[in-house]
């Protein structure tokens, strides 16, 4: 009898590789093989990173797991940061490559064939190809459930005129898509949000809507948990939670990750020679930039608040003036904090000695904080990190908000806040209540690992 086969496609980016490579890890224990489609480049820089990484270590899951890869399009590097480029490639390029790729593994085993895609919902159009292939499929959110359940409320957002075609605010307003669901501005919509200018806006909410008609998807799964979003799950029942992913994993045991960078384990070192729940942990996920003022602000609010912190800075971060104020901080600062340019994050947010997490509010990151009963500084940036934000300060209360003024967050924000944090009791026991019942979900009997045990189930039939 031949063995279940899935294909897994992420969007090319960090936060959506590593939910998918976790969820991928989990399936894998159940006998299934898994083919994981990464775009060439995304491909060589996980290879390149992984190489690097706990050469001595037993890797688990891994020879269940082909890692594969196919082009995205792109001609010129530069281009693969610019949105409006990257999807407009996506789109023309990856489905036929896609489609190819199917039929190349049918064509290889009888026993081989893929019986199910499970695709990223940014990669709405995945589905579309498995439809016609005739093969089952799955669309995975790596957001919270709320983004879903927005984009499946974007035709009625357009009927009460809240936006317009292009999916423009009309007016700057908070809204509430059901009674109890969290609070959204509109301005914050996620594809209003992109950074880029009204062309890449639009191109981002044609791919939300076109989410939409991931009707064609069988299951619509999302790493989150019931007790997170019991308003999202509420309004939108078709989508189901199967997380926390994260809280799955055995610390033991290290996966094949997904990293795009090489990890700085030192930090893990450094981190243990500080005393218990002393240090900020500072990092903004794998797209935040800064510039130059922001960037110096932040350094000096970090000094100033007299704690111990680890911050990561990405290579990537900004430019060369980064890198000469970036030597000169780290120079004066001994060992009072450290800096690294990516972290094993899930790792350093388990260390005891982490008191609380600056953080941009990446649903992935919002989703590590949690499950380590860490509690938050926020500091959103683009996409859905303010309505992750909207849950962390005002659902949660486990997180205060750093607030700009005139678009900058200043030094004595950040250490007033820091202190008011490490002040706040309340936050840090709701933060562990939050945690317990978190992962709860994906124990036995928890219902993620319920949804999750009915997929497989659904897979191998
Ligand atoms: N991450 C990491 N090391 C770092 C910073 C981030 O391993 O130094 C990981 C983090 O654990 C998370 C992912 O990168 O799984 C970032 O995803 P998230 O959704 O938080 O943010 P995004 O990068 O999508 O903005």
């Amino acid at each position: 009898m031949s063995r279940a086969h899935v294909l897994v496609l992420p969007f090319p980016a960090q936060g959506h590789v590593n939910p998918l490579m976790d969820l991928s890890h989990e399936l894998a224990k159940h006998d299934i093989k898994i083919t994981f489609v990464n775009t060439d480049f995304i491909n060589k820089q996980i290879m390149e990173a992984e190489a690097t990484r706990n050469e001595d270590k037993e890797q688990v899951g891994s020879d269940q797991i082909q890692m594969v890869s196919i082009p995205d399009g792109i001609e010129q590097e530069e281009d693969r940061n610019r949105w409006e480029i990257l999807i407009e490639s996506i789109w023309q390029v990856m489905p036929m490559k896609l489609e190819q790729l199917i039929q190349e593994i049918s064509e290889k085993s009888e026993n081989e064939k893929i019986s199910c895609v499970v695709a990223d919902a940014a990669m709405g159009w995945a589905l579309e190809v498995a439809e016609k292939m005739g093969i089952h499929r799955a669309t995975f959110l790596s957001t919270s459930a709320a983004v879903l359940a927005l984009c499946f409320s974007i035709p009625k957002l357009l009927d009460d005129g809240i936006i317009d075609d292009d999916g423009t605010p009309t007016k700057d307003q908070i809204i509430h898509l059901a009674p109890n669901m969290p609070a959204m501005r509109t301005k914050h919509f996620p594809w209003a949000q992109m950074g880029a200018g009204l062309n890449a806006q639009k191109l981002v909410f044609n791919c939300m809507m076109r989410n939409n008609a991931a009707e064609i998807a069988e299951w619509a799964i999302c790493n989150s948990a019931h007790e997170l979003e019991p308003s999202a799950f509420a309004y939108a029942p078709n989508i189901l939670p199967i997380g926390p992913l994260q809280a799955s994993k055995s610390n033991h045991v290290d996966h094949l990750a997904g990293s795009f960078w090489r990890e700085d384990s030192t930090c893990l070192n450094w981190l243990d020679q500080q005393p218990d729940k002393s240090v900020i942990y500072v990092a903004f996920g794998s797209f935040t930039i800064f510039d130059l003022l922001q960037l110096q602000e932040l350094a000096l609010g970090l000094e100033l608040s007299n704690k111990p912190f680890l911050w990561v800075v990405r290579s990537d971060i900004n430019n060369g003036a980064v890198n000469a104020f970036l030597k000169e901080f780290e120079d004066r600062l001994c060992s009072h904090g450290k800096v690294v340019g990516w972290a094993p994050q899930q790792k350093v947010l388990t260390h005891p000695s982490i008191a609380c997490f600056l953080s941009h509010c990446g649903w992935n990151s919002t989703i590590e904080g949690v499950i380590n009963g860490v509690p938050f500084l926020s500091w959103p940036y683009f996409a859905d990190q303010f309505l992750n934000e909207t849950y962390i300060c005002d659902i949660w209360k486990v997180g205060l908000r750093l607030n700009r003024d005139n678009g900058i967050i200043s030094q004595e924000e950040i250490t007033f806040k820091i202190k008011q944090l490490l002040n706040d009791e309340g936050l840090r026991a709701r933060a562990s209540e939050l945690k317990e019942k978190v992962i709860d979900n994906v124990k036995d009997g928890g219902s993620s690992n319920k949804n999750l045990k009915n997929l497989v189930d659904w897979i191998k039939a």
